[in-house]
């Protein structure tokens, strides 16, 4: 068998579990089993595989068929141009938290900030500010141990673990300290509606990082409310929330003595992300 042939016969079962993007999968796939670029794959199709190869591909295509996510199948997915490694235990990183760190880093390039991250899972956000932010430090906490590992080696291979502190610590538990920026990717999926998630993040992705309790507001709502004490005068507060939140949020972070500065928009036109500042 092939190389073509394989990975035919790969996005074929994929596509039977009407998976979308079965031919993709099949080559990522492919290309993991061979350690090989997707592209040096696809130039090469007449290679020959041998049996260790067709058993490796074809366990791997078994894990996708089950709606595993490719991210945790390669153990890493990429965020900000650069990849992070991730696990069962940390949120995949998703490309709207992106616009949560394109904006950031125009408000404080060239500062020199601290930043705490609430729910740092594999660290991706505070990392990729960190990368561009080459004066700062940050503090990265979350409820789950073996995500702050993950976030550790990703601090550690971009060379950014010198000005970073992981904690594994709930935010209630954060005391006598004051930042000027606070980021969050909350969990923030209303718990009624965590079954009408795809069957990749329900049953792969972890559901503490997901399910934000009532009208997926709880998380969010403590973490406004810590935010007054752990945040400078005219400090930030960057949130990314879900679809349908902008205006609970707003009024939330305006009874609790915050501006909103920004809205920022995904492609979609929803508001996926708010900027504000602490007045008082
Ligand atoms: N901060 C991480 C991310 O944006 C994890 C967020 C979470 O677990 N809710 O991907």
């Amino acid at each position: 068998m092939n190389a073509l042939e394989l990975l035919n016969s790969g996005s074929d079962k994929l596509q039977r579990q009407k998976i979308r993007s079965s031919r993709l999968d099949s080559e990522i796939l492919l290309s993991k089993v061979l350690n090989k670029k997707r592209e040096e794959v696809l130039v090469k199709l007449e290679r020959v595989m041998n049996r260790g190869e067709i058993f490796a591909f074809n366990d791997l295509i078994q894990r996708r068929m089950r709606k595993e996510p490719i991210a945790y199948i390669m153990k890493e997915k990429e965020f900000w141009g650069k990849k992070f490694e991730v696990d069962k235990n940390t949120l995949i990183p998703r490309p709207e938290t992106e616009l949560l760190i394109e904006k950031l880093i125009k408000i404080y390039k060239y500062k020199k900030i601290s930043i705490l991250d609430i729910g740092t899972g594999s660290g991706c956000i505070l990392v990729s500010l960190l990368i561009e932010l080459p004066n700062s430090i940050g503090v990265g906490i979350d409820i789950s141990r073996k995500a702050i590992e993950i976030a550790r080696k990703n601090a550690l291979l971009y060379g950014v673990d010198k000005r970073i502190k992981f904690l594994t610590k709930s935010i209630i538990k954060l005391h006598n300290c004051k930042f000027d920026l606070l980021v969050s990717n909350p969990p923030y999926i209303d718990k009624k509606k965590i079954r009408n998630l795809d069957d990749g993040i329900k049953k792969f992705e972890p559901l503490v990082a997901l399910n934000g309790g009532n009208d997926g507001l709880d998380v969010i709502k403590k973490v406004i409310y810590k935010a007054k004490e752990i945040l400078k005068i005219n400090g930030r507060l960057a949130l990314e929330i879900g679809n349908d939140q902008s205006k609970k949020v707003s009024k939330e972070l305006k009874i609790n003595n915050f501006i909103i500065e920004r809205y920022i928009k995904d492609y979609k036109d929803n508001t996926r992300c708010l900027i504000s500042k602490l007045i008082k």
